[in-house]
């Protein structure tokens, strides 16, 4: 399955150093809900995590592209890429909006792993999806900014040196446009932590080390303002193209383990004199998985390929996350199901792959909101809110 996929060449180099991380490792870090160090200084060294980093900044340009392949094969091995996809495109933000000392200060040390910028801090509390009205304040005082506020589910905090942290600066009810007036800070963590910025760990049910920040009068250099002040709405808007490409790729690597593992259960498996897989009750189900995780991997290279040639593909990024992760969860249910009672034993890693990927039809992006967009923006309907 999958011959025809891009990067050979990367595919096979990730899944030699993935099988390094068997099943034992990650089941035994999910348990305490532990972060995965060993695995992300391993794709670090190995530099898959600089991929999108232009190599007059120390990555390897290699662009989304090969970023997917990556990501699909490290969840294809068993593997999970939450705890370092957001240091291979957080970066993006500075890439294409900071200024020349911000890029030369910071991506080199990025691409080398020496700086980890992995903490993307938007979503808040009281205002969810709805990131116009976000409330965390960045009031300026001479050469610095002072934060006060709170963001909810702001994942790797603990594991980054750097957070891209959107912010108001500007009130909603004083800008002509609610998505004006909302500027990016590059905070640093090493410095805040204890300093006006609280992160309280969130238990979930999946190991993916997601925080609550608690900010009172975070002192933030003025000189850390990524692009125009009051712009940075739409700086954000940009990285998260990149991220939901990413995000599907991922949910296709979930996908193709599902699929590799049900179809090879369902040919070893006996039950009443046969394989299960001889029930077309069991072969269908397997089957469907493949066709609808083979369209949406076709989704995901569309995406892919329209970032790398600079065509605007929101649409694309976003279709792609909601047919990705669909496909994957369809793929997660019917491979429980196929293994009957094993399918929920800890030591199949088929239960944890499952929460897993349920994630995704959730963050980045809900489903819904992913509708509204292809409603509203694509065919034109009327909006919801
Ligand atoms: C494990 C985890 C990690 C995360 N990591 C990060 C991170 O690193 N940084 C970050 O900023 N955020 C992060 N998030 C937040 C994530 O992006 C949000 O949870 C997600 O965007 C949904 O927002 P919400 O939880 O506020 O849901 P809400 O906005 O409260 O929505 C709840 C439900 O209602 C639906 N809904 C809302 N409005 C409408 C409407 N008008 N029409 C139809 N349906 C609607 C939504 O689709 C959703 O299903 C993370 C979340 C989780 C769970």
């Amino acid at each position: 399955m999958n011959a025809e996929a891009s990067h050979p060449e990367i595919r096979e180099a990730v899944r030699k150093l993935c099988a390094g991380f068997p099943g034992e490792y990650w089941r035994a870090l999910d348990r305490d809900r532990i972060y995965p160090t060993e695995f992300v200084r391993t794709l670090t060294e190995a530099g898959f995590l600089s991929v999108l980093i232009p190599e007059e900044y120390g990555g390897s340009g290699l662009g989304l592209s090969a970023a997917t392949a990556v990501l699909e094969e490290v969840h294809r091995s068993g593997c999970n890429g939450g705890a370092a996809h957001a240091q291979m495109y957080t970066m993006g933000t500075i890439l294409r909006h900071g200024t020349p000392e911000q890029k030369a200060k910071y991506l080199p040390a990025v691409a080398s792993g020496a700086l980890r910028l992995q903490a993307f801090g938007v979503t808040e509390p009281t205002s969810g999806t709805d990131t116009t009205r976000l409330r965390t304040f960045a009031r300026r005082e001479g050469d610095k900014y002072i934060v006060n506020g709170q963001k909810i589910w702001i994942s790797r905090a603990e594991h980054s040196d750097l957070m891209v942290l959107l912010v108001r600066t500007t009130a909603r009810e004083d800008v002509a446009k609610p998505s004006d007036g909302m500027s990016v800070l590059l905070v640093d963590m090493r410095e805040a932590v204890g300093k006006g910025l609280t992160i309280r760990p969130i238990r979930t049910m999946l190991n993916h080390a997601t925080t609550e920040l608690f900010f009172d009068n975070l002192e933030v250099p003025a000189e850390n303002l990524v692009g125009a002040e009051g712009k940075g709405f739409r700086y954000i808007l940009d990285g998260m193209n990149a991220e939901r490409i990413l995000i599907a790729s991922e949910c296709i690597g979930d996908g193709r383990f599902f699929i590799d593992r049900a179809s090879a259960y369902a040919k070893e498996r006996e039950v009443f004199g046969r394989p299960i897989g001889q029930n077309q009750g069991i072969q269908f189900p397997i089957a469907r998985a493949y066709v609808q995780l083979s369209a949406a991997s076709l989704m995901v290279d569309k995406a892919a390929a329209m970032f790398d040639a600079g065509i605007p593909c929101g649409t694309e990024a976003n279709m792609s996350k909601m047919l990705a992760s669909e496909a994957s969860w369809y793929a997660a249910d019917m491979c429980v199901q196929t293994h009957g009672g094993f399918g929920f034993a800890e030591e199949y890693d088929i239960e944890r792959k499952f929460r897993e990927t349920r994630l995704y039809q959730v963050a980045p992006i809900s489903t819904n909101l992913i509708l509204s967009h292809v409603g509203t923006h694509v065919l034109g309907m009327p909006k919801s809110f």
